[in-house]
C-alpha cells in the first residue's frame, strides 16, 4: 500500500502524487457506496496495479473540503484584494475570511496592484484585525517571494474578484505554468474557467496551490446558511470579548454593554470589520426565520 495527494481528477481517474511518481488511479466502489467522493487534496492510500496505475483504497480524514471549488485540505485561502480597478470591496473579503474560518482554513489577505496604489486602507483594516497581509505586484514583483514564503510548504487555494491579478500572481509565483491572464472574454475565448479542471501545483518550497476554474465563487453561499449565533466565532478578532458582554445571548449588533461595540468604539476592533459582521447577521437572522417558516 502507498500514499500520496490526489492532485487532479478527472473522468473518473485520480491522479496522485505519491513522492514526486505520478499514479494513475481508479476508485474503489465502496467510495460510491458511502456517498464519498475524492477530491483534489485529498491525502489517499492506494494500492498499485501496474507501473504508473493503481487504486484508491483509503481517503485519510480531511482538514477540511469545499463544494466551490471541489478541493480538499486547504491550510491557506490567500485573498487577493486591490484598491484600483476592480476595487475590492471589504465585504467581499470578510465573508471569505469567515467562510474559511468556519472550515478551520487560516487567510492570506494579499493587496494586489501595490505598484498602482498602496491599499492602505486595506492594510490597516486587516493587518490591525490579525490577518497575515501582504502587498504585492504580479507587475514589479514586489512582495511576490514574501507571499511565496508564507505559503511554503502549505496547500492554498487563491481566490478573489475577477480581475485583481489571481492568474498574474500565480504566474509571477509559478514561471512556465502560463496562466491566461487578461479580460474576461480573453480568458473565456481561451477555454480558462470554463472547461478547465481543478489542478495542484507544487512550488520548489514545498507550497502547493490549487489552481482552480471559478475561484472567485469560494463558496461563499455558505455564509448564508450560517445560524447567527455561529457568525460570531467567524470572526476571530472577536473572541477575546465574545465572554464579557452584558447578555450571554448578545448579537453584538446594538446591545447595551456589548464589549464587542465598546471594542469598535475604542479602535480595537476595525469598524469595516463590525460592519461586515452586522450585514452578514442581517442576512443569518432571514435565513432563521425563513427556516422557521417553513417547518
Ligand atoms: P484575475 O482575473 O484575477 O486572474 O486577474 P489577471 O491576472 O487576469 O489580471 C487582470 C489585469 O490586471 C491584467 O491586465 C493584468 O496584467 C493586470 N495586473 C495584474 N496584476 C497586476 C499588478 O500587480 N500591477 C498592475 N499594474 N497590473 C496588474
Ligand atoms: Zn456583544
Amino acid at each position: 500500500m502507498s500514499e500520496g495527494t490526489i492532485f487532479k481528477a478527472l473522468s473518473g481517474f485520480y491522479y496522485v502524487n505519491c513522492g514526486g511518481d505520478i499514479f494513475e488511479c481508479r476508485a474503489r466502489g465502496k467510495f460510491r457506496n458511502d456517498k464519498v467522493t475524492p477530491l483534489v487534496g485529498d491525502r489517499v492510500c492506494f494500492d498499485i496495479t501496474e507501473p504508473g496505475k493503481g487504486v484508491v483504497t483509503k481517503l485519510q480524514e480531511r482538514k477540511n473540503s469545499f463544494i466551490r471549488p471541489p478541493i480538499a485540505n486547504i491550510d491557506y485561502l490567500v485573498i487577493i484584494a486591490s484598491a484600483v480597478i476592480p476595487v475590492t470591496d471589504p465585504y467581499l473579503i470578510d465573508r471569505l475570511t469567515a467562510t474559511a474560518k468556519s472550515s478551520d482554513c487560516e487567510c492570506i489577505i494579499c493587496l494586489n496592484k501595490c505598484d498602482m496604489d498602496r491599499a492602505d486602507n486595506l492594510y490597516d483594516i486587516y493587518s490591525r484585525s490579525g490577518f497575515l497581509t501582504v502587498r504585492t505586484s504580479a507587475k514589479t514583483r514586489e512582495g511576490i517571494s514574501e507571499l511565496g514564503e508564507l505559503i511554503a510548504g502549505r496547500q492554498c487555494a487563491f481566490t478573489g474578484n475577477s480581475g485583481v491579478g489571481k492568474s498574474s500572481i500565480l504566474n509571477a509565483l509559478m514561471p512556465g505554468l502560463d496562466v491566461a491572464t487578461g479580460d474576461v472574454s480573453n480568458k473565456l475565448g481561451r477555454g480558462r474557467h470554463t472547461t478547465r479542471h481543478v489542478e495542484l501545483f507544487e512550488l520548489p518550497n514545498g507550497a502547493v496551490i490549487a489552481d482552480t476554474p471559478g475561484f472567485s465563487a469560494f463558496d461563499t453561499e455558505k455564509m448564508e446558511l450560517v445560524f447567527k449565533q455561529r457568525l460570531q466565532y467567524y470572526f476571530t478578532e472577536f473572541e477575546p470579548y465574545l465572554d464579557t458582554c452584558m447578555f450571554a445571548n448578545c448579537s453584538h449588533t446594538k446591545e447595551k454593554g456589548c464589549s464587542i461595540i465598546q471594542a469598535v468604539e475604542e479602535g480595537r476592533i476595525q469598524k469595516s470589520r463590525h460592519n461586515s459582521y452586522m450585514r452578514m447577521y442581517e442576512q443569518a437572522k432571514q435565513f432563521n426565520e425563513w427556516e422557521y417558516k417553513n417547518k
